[in-house]
């Protein structure tokens, strides 16, 4: 007898744990013959592996606009947890076979400057379809949109796919990411899918004016004043 009720309750009900479903089916001849086929449970466990439990926890969506874009490049701006059930609806509709790499510019960086100790399997992120996580990088850093241009026109050039993420806040000069050679590869070659909602969209636009405001601030300090030690 099992000690641990919980354990029970894991072993699926439909192939009782073995994984595989005898099923008879008609051969070549048109004979009925048996075979064993791979349970739902295994190919959940397969996607499991193969999305991650961040993506394959996401709730189910009923369709998704982006499934007819996954040979477009595209920049999603808006809130992750509205993307992310997108990506999933996605994914899960490629076979197991589907190669795709998730990365965010954190994790890029660090790669780029040769912090990551998986430095040397590039291999992973230059795969045919790349899902690139914006925003999460917490500090100025001089290397980053020009690192992002670099990736993004690698890919260009090999025709591979790119869906870009970027967060619900402001998109635009003074943005850590942002650089105007990036803005013209986006507008160029990326199809921009808004997410945010409506309501949000006025603090982007506070954001914007804060943004200028502070860059007034700081043209204003930076002036000579002749006062320079
Ligand atoms: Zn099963």
């Amino acid at each position: 007898m099992n000690a641990n009720p919980k354990e029970e309750i894991t072993v699926c009900p439909k192939c009782k744990g073995l994984k595989h479903l005898l099923v008879v089916k008609a051969d070549l001849f048109g004979d009925p013959t048996e075979f064993y086929e791979p349970c739902t449970c295994l190919i959940n466990e397969k996607y499991t592996q193969k999305l991650g439990l961040k993506i394959y926890n996401q709730k189910n969506l009923k369709n998704s606009k982006l499934l007819d874009k996954l040979q477009a490049n595209i920049f999603v701006h808006g809130p992750e947890e509205k993307f992310l059930p997108h990506l999933k609806y996605v994914l899960l509709r490629q076979s197991l076979e589907f190669s795709f790499s998730v990365m965010d510019d954190s994790r890029y960086l660090r790669i780029y400057l040769g912090d990551d100790p998986e430095l040397k399997d590039i291999s992973s992120w230059q795969k045919s379809f790349l899902v690139l996580f914006l925003g999460h990088v917490g500090y100025k850093n001089k290397a980053l949109p020009g690192m992002i241009c670099e990736l993004l026109n690698v890919r260009l050039l090999s025709a591979k796919t790119t869906w870009i993420h970027y967060p619900e806040r402001f998109w635009g000069k003074g943005c850590i990411e942002f650089s105007d050679e990036l803005q013209e590869i986006l507008t160029n070659h990326f199809i921009t899918i808004d997410m945010c909602s409506a309501s949000k969209k006025s603090t982007s636009q506070e954001q914007l004016e804060r943004t200028d405001c502070n860059d007034q601030l700081l043209s204003s300090f930076n002036k000579p004043n002749g006062k320079n030690p």
